[in-house]
């Protein structure tokens, strides 16, 4: 259909998780080195450990800041419950209460969310369906927009020093479809077990741009594929 010579370009695109600090300290400047475009899903966890982590998280501002710089915020609830185990009224709530509190920074209403710990929710994905134009797993394959379940887009988990699996799974991108990578902190001092180093990081960027890739925010895409516009609903 529209066959833009964007389109032709094999796209991968980048999300990050989980509002670390280092996505605006380090992240963010090699992605804006590269023109590359990106998704950050915003949690914020419960107040306590929230308290004790502070210095490694983004800010209200800092968030704003990313949004304002053309990167795309997203939703990954409050408190990144397992929504599997949760009523439609505690999804609700943890969706409606990140929305608030983004909107409250200062940024605009997200389109994208991301499900908590990665796996599909079939109780949320109705009323994800009813507030998001996408919704991401970690189902690990390439996303076929044309084809895929908006509300199940699955993703690719990058992360640790394991390079073969950013290098195996940027490969498998195609023409008619991408590879959504999910990335935590870069560092993440706060979850180890998700952690990317940063020099690793700046390969993994260097290689996209070096090699001719598209770098997209979720949101990108699902406008291309007419996802997401909430006036052609009808
Ligand atoms: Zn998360």
């Amino acid at each position: 259909m529209n066959n833009t010579p964007l389109r032709r370009k094999r796209t991968v695109v980048l999300t990050f998780d989980d509002a670390c600090r280092s996505h605006i300290e380090i992240v963010a400047p090699i992605l804006k080195q590269y023109g590359f475009g990106a998704t950050f899903f915003i949690c914020r966890f419960d107040d306590e450990w929230r308290a004790k982590h502070e210095k490694h998280l983004l800010t209200a501002p800092e968030i704003r800041r990313l949004a304002d710089s053309g990167f795309e915020i997203g939703n990954h609830t409050w408190n990144h419950p397992s929504l599997q185990q949760r009523s439609a009224s505690e999804c609700n709530t943890e969706i409606v209460r990140l929305n608030q509190f983004l909107q409250d920074a200062g940024v605009p209403p997200p389109v994208s969310f991301a499900y908590p710990g990665g796996p599909y929710a079939a109780n949320a994905a109705p009323l994800l369906a009813a507030s998001f134009r996408g919704a991401r797993t970690t189902e690990q394959r390439p996303w076929h927009p044309k084809a895929d379940d908006p509300m199940r887009i699955p993703a690719i988990p990058i992360q640790g020093e394991d390079k073969q699996r950013f290098y195996q799974a940027v490969e498998q991108t195609r023409h008619d479809n991408t590879v959504v990578l999910v990335f935590h902190g870069v560092p993440d001092p706060v979850h180890e077990w998700v952690n990317t180093p940063p020099h690793l990081f700046a390969e993994y960027m260097q290689y996209l741009h070096q090699n001719g890739f598209r770098a997209a925010s979720m949101r990108e895409i699902l406008f291309e594929h007419g996802l997401n516009h909430p006036e052609s609903d009808q």
